[in-house]
């Protein structure tokens, strides 16, 4: 089955090979260098001087780690939602903030919509005590980018003293991302989309003011043990360990994967996956798929289904053509088809998910299953090479 899902993504025979390594064990010099490795080159890929936590888990745990981890009882933090994901991260509030007094002020926009800065900027007008700044980059159930560039920089104008804590779980590695450049403080991923391995390992990295808020606490965090990344800072700076143990085969795969990144150039991912995505949104509309954001990533492309058609096309697409795209989430669900050009996503790939839609809509009598522009254009992509990631 070919995965055109936004995770998890394929992944490429190389780091396939690297994950059947012997396993080692992780409190060994073997190890350590292999560790040390693997958290350069994530730095290089968040484009951070900072430290990058690799804990056991998911997106969702990385995440989790840094709303809890910054925070002290009876602090304020605001949380930007616009989907699926934002309404997690108000979740995670609901549950263990709501345990520590913790002051939470969303901001919301509905699904497809960005976050607008005015949004922001008058929530901190109203709250300068605010601590904290939570916000997804892509907003991957409605594929939507927001402007995590512009917002951070609101937040530095109005709360010096406030944490930017960005989920790039399905950005980084895919889209443009300068942590340190843009003012973030703290920025999560995960293995399973753009860094081209399976699901496992949760990341977070640390910026400078991220690290001396950590140092600089005191008393309870909100964390527990397992999340708590001042643990995990002071343990990594006395031992070049992980306070835990890590997922030791994914790392080996982490670090292949980021040699292959490392290979084709960050900056020619970002061009490759911008590409994809800019052919796939002239294809689908070209084929009279309306694009379901307003602010579309060129990660993952959301596309509303025409009237006459519902989710029976994304499983015929599997079914027959063996292409798997997501479908939509929350009040999208049965709405929307999502596919992803995130990581090791080719474009024969592109083309085999676009003609496996072309065919499927044809069925509907939506479509002459003629290729159009986008269609051409993908298939000069894959003519001059340009749409394949390195290695693969
Ligand atoms: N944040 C975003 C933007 C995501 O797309 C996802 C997963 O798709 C997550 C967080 C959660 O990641 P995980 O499923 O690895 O916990």
């Amino acid at each position: 089955m070919l995965l055109l899902t936004p995770g998890p993504t394929p992944v490429p025979d190389r780091v396939r090979q690297a994950l059947a390594a012997p396993i080692v064990h992780h409190r060994t010099e073997e190890f350590a260098a292999v560790w040390r490795s693997c958290g350069d080159g994530l730095a290089r890929v968040f484009q951070t001087a900072g430290p990058v936590a690799m804990l056991t888990g998911t997106g969702t745990t990385a995440v989790e780690a840094a709303q809890l981890s910054f925070l002290r009882p009876g602090d304020t933090v605001i949380v930007c939602e616009n989907g699926k994901f934002g309404r997690r991260w108000c979740e995670v509030y609901a549950r263990t903030g709501a345990l520590y007094d913790v002051g939470v002020v969303t901001i919301s926009a509905p699904m497809g919509r960005a976050i607008a800065p005015d949004q922001l900027s008058e929530a901190l007008g109203a709250h300068p005590e605010t601590r904290a700044v939570v916000m997804a980059h892509c907003e991957t159930s409605s594929a939507t980018v927001n402007d995590v560039r512009t917002l951070a920089q609101i937040t530095r104008m109005q709360a010096s003293d406030a944490i930017v804590i960005v989920d790039g779980v399905s950005s980084i590695g895919a889209i443009p991302f300068e942590m340190d450049a843009w003012g973030i403080d703290v920025a999560c991923s995960a293995s399973q989309k753009a860094l081209m391995c399976p699901p496992g390992v949760g990341l977070v990295a640390m910026g400078a003011r991220a690290v001396a808020r950590l140092k600089e606490a005191t008393g309870v965090s909100l964390a527990p043990l397992s999340l708590d990344l001042r643990r995990w800072l002071t343990e990594e700076e006395g031992a070049g360990l992980s306070p835990q143990t890590p997922a030791i085969g994914l790392v080996f795969g982490l670090v292949e994967a980021l040699a292959m990144i490392e290979a084709e150039g960050l900056e020619e991912v970002w061009a490759r996956t911008a590409g994809l995505a800019e052919a796939s949104r002239r294809a689908l509309t070209e084929m009279g798929l309306e694009l379901a954001s307003e602010a579309p990533s060129d990660s993952v492309t959301a596309v509303r289904y025409p009237d006459g058609v519902d989710d029976g096309l994304r499983q015929a697409c599997a079914r027959e053509h063996r292409v798997l795209f997501a479908g939509g989430q929350d009040e999208w669900k049965g709405r929307v088809l999502r596919i992803s050009h995130m990581g090791a996503v080719t474009a024969a790939d592109t083309i085999a998910g676009i003609d496996a839609i072309a065919v499927e809509l044809e069925r509907c009598g939506l479509s002459d299953g003629q290729p159009g522009a986008g269609r051409r254009l993908i298939r000069e992509m894959l003519r001059k090479g340009s749409g394949n990631a390195a290695g693969r």
